[in-house]
């Protein structure tokens, strides 16, 4: 299967690279601090980025690199570059977020 590559500006792809990188050493200079300091409920919060967000973030640099950033893996629809500036991992489009994380009646 050819992956569709995005029609993101280089600038644009630059900028997201760098706030990739940028997150990731954030995370992990929490996770040395809270290595030091081994306490309080911030390690649950940093657990929760180092598992989830971290991997995420490392995807989408792959993704980067592939040309694939920016695309929607599931319906293959450019990913709105608002979402991506707040969520520079999101490989989902905001129309193809699961409603299961939305409310459920
Ligand atoms: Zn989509």
């Amino acid at each position: 299967m050819i992956t569709r590559r995005s029609d993101l500006s280089q600038d644009f792809l630059a900028k997201q690279a760098a706030e990739i990188r940028a997150r990731i050493n954030k995370y992990q200079d929490r996770a040395r601090i809270k290595d030091e300091l081994r306490q309080g409920d911030v390690s649950g919060y940093i657990i929760h980025k180092q598992t989830n967000v971290v991997p995420q973030l490392e995807k989408a640099l792959e993704r980067l690199r592939d040309g694939s950033y920016g695309i929607c893996s599931k319906c293959n629809g450019s990913i709105e570059t608002k979402r991506l500036e707040l969520v520079p991992g999101a490989d989902i489009c905001m129309k193809c977020i699961p409603t299961k994380t939305k409310r459920t009646f």
